[in-house]
């Protein structure tokens, strides 16, 4: 049942918002250029968009909030009546919940100035509660990490997406996104760019498409001489440069990789030099396909403030393209399957939680209340949209919008699923809880004719994640692992876009830090996900093979 939207509800909102969300001047309307330039140039190129913020709005970029004195509780529920308590004062106050809400754990985060309150004390005079983080100041950066970033970087000439040291720490926006273009650059054959649309700031959703190329002659070849594994199956799913309606243009791309070379540079020369220990790949352009690929899309980001996504995310793509004709299984894969990867969907959000607010976690477009901008992409997808477990209220943490679609990030992402029509999986990465999820969410009524095979893919997932460092995720479907749940991205993707294998993850960790996940823990995150997606797609491949490919 939808959610009403009060006059007394307003006033409270602004009392609660105006001190938990301080809103500077939002810089962000001013336009940003996201040219590709390489990596250690396109650090140059990052750090002058800063200073010229920092020049132009030095008081503004010095505005990142504070979070003195607010905790995050972990209260323990243990009843339905519980959970409507919880719920119906979250709305009503619009608090900020941590995790999903369910009968279990669920950590809230409380300001400072509400610790005292009646509200506040009716939840944990009836639900045990535990503090989980006393400060939450304590773990957030007093300033923008990307002024910081501009303060302490200096270029680095080891500087190199190849290797693991990327995923020692985040990436802001324009980072990943020259990380995506190096790829393409490197690896032409193998991976194109890829663009699901803009956002409401007019940012570009960029992603990779990365898929396999098969050729005869090396095929010939390398019979002749050796017995390569990666040369034994009898048909070739070679990539299909023309209907790749999405991939930049090559020639474009590397003028605008020229464009940032000092003088008497190459661009080959530039490339050898970063890329010299890299594994090459053949430049000769791959033929026509005899079968369209089914297509696995990936992304992260939807939500702002949830770093680990975009960055596991990247780190999947990573190993995906250097593992092409290193790793059997990876190869197999990718001669089969189109991979899609899309780092951070809402781009708006995420820029905003660099520079203005760790803890955002919406979109950034407009609503009907001027003090309460964004909607939350993850309640506003067009399938069971504005039931229970989204908010008609824009000043709430799940708000789902004035109707299905009107957040530009889902809009864009279900109308590339829709116009793809070869979408077999899809992964919407979030944080915190550790959790491999499944339709429905919704309506909790509801069980996917797919439940079984879900099910089972979810579990071999999580099992093959745990086998990696120990790590224990939940599996399930939305409504049995969480709570009821509206307008979420699975469920549409389930249902609407013929996606069997539709699955919502949350990833590290279950609470100690929750979306202030340390940077030590990206990496070793990112490695078990990578075991998860690998054995999802797998069993895809194996399950599925009325597909007509052959193994
Ligand atoms: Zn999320």
């Amino acid at each position: 049942m939808r959610r009403t939207w009060t006059t007394a509800t307003v006033a409270l909102s602004c009392a609660i918002l105006c001190i938990a969300y301080p809103q500077p001047i939002d810089i962000l309307q001013q336009q940003q250029q996201h040219t590709f330039t390489p990596a250690h140039h396109g650090h140059h190129n990052i750090h002058n968009n800063d200073n010229n913020i920092n020049n132009n709005n030095e008081e503004t970029i010095h505005t990142y909030a504070r979070f003195d004195g607010e905790q995050v509780l972990r209260l323990d529920v243990s009843n339905l009546a519980q959970l409507k308590l919880l719920q119906a004062t979250v709305e009503k106050e619009n608090l900020d919940l941590w995790s999903n809400l369910r009968i279990g754990t669920v950590d809230l985060r409380v300001p400072a100035s509400k610790m005292s309150s009646h509200s506040i004390k009716a939840i944990t005079d009836t639900i045990p509660s535990t503090v989980m983080i006393p400060d939450l100041q304590d773990l957030i950066p007093t300033q923008s990490p990307a002024l910081t970033l501009q303060q302490s970087s200096t270029p680095n000439q080891n500087w190199n997406f190849t290797d693991d040291s990327f995923w020692l720490q985040y990436h802001d926006f324009a980072t990943l996104n020259n990380f995506t273009e190096t790829m393409v650059q490197q690896y032409p054959d193998l991976v194109k760019r890829v663009s699901i649309g803009k956002t409401f700031e007019g940012r570009e959703i960029f992603g990779m498409s990365i898929h396999g190329f098969k050729q005869k002659k090396d095929k010939k070849k390398k019979k002749k001489k050796t017995k390569g594994w990666f040369f034994d199956d009898d048909e070739d799913y070679e990539r299909d440069d023309d209907e790749e309606q999405n991939s930049v243009d090559m020639d474009g791309s590397k003028m605008m990789a020229a464009t940032s070379l000092e003088d008497g540079d190459t661009v080959s020369s530039w490339w050898s030099w970063l890329f010299n220990a890299a594994p090459r790949q053949s430049i000769r352009k791959p033929s026509r396909p005899k079968k369209h690929p089914k297509a696995i899309v990936i992304h992260a980001g939807q939500h702002a403030r949830e770093w680990i996504g975009p960055a596991v995310v990247s780190y999947i793509a990573k190993e995906l393209i250097l593992g092409y004709r290193q790793n059997k299984k990876i190869t197999r894969l990718l001669d089969q399957f189109e991979f899609i990867i899309v780092p951070i969907l809402n781009a708006d959000g995420y820029v905003y939680t660099w520079e203005h607010n760790r803890m955002w976690r919406k979109n950034r477009q407009p609503t009907s209340i001027p003090f309460c901008p964004g909607i939350d992409p993850n309640r506003n997808w067009g399938y069971l949209f504005g039931g229970d477990g989204s908010s008609a209220n824009p000043c709430n943490e799940g708000y789902h919008g004035p109707e299905a679609f009107a957040a530009f990030e889902s809009k864009m992402m279900s109308d590339f699923i829709l116009d793809r029509k070869n979408v077999v999986a899809y992964i919407d990465f979030h944080s915190y809880s550790q959790l491999w999820m499944h339709p429905f969410g919704g309506d909790c009524s509801m069980i996917p004719k797919d439940d079984e095979d879900l099910l089972e893919a979810g579990m071999g997932a999580a099992k093959a994640l745990h086998d990696v460092h120990g790590k224990k995720y939940t599996v399930g479907s939305i409504c049995n692992v969480i709570y009821q749940a509206s307008g979420g991205s699975i469920d549409w993707t389930y249902a609407v876009g013929q996606v069997k294998y539709s699955y919502g993850v949350e990833l590290r960790d279950t609470g100690r830090y929750g979306f202030l996940l340390p940077e030590d823990e990206i990496l070793p995150s990112s490695e078990e996900t990578m075991a998860g997606v690998i054995y999802l797609a797998n069993f895809i491949r194996l399950r599925e093979k009325q597909w007509g490919f052959k193994y």
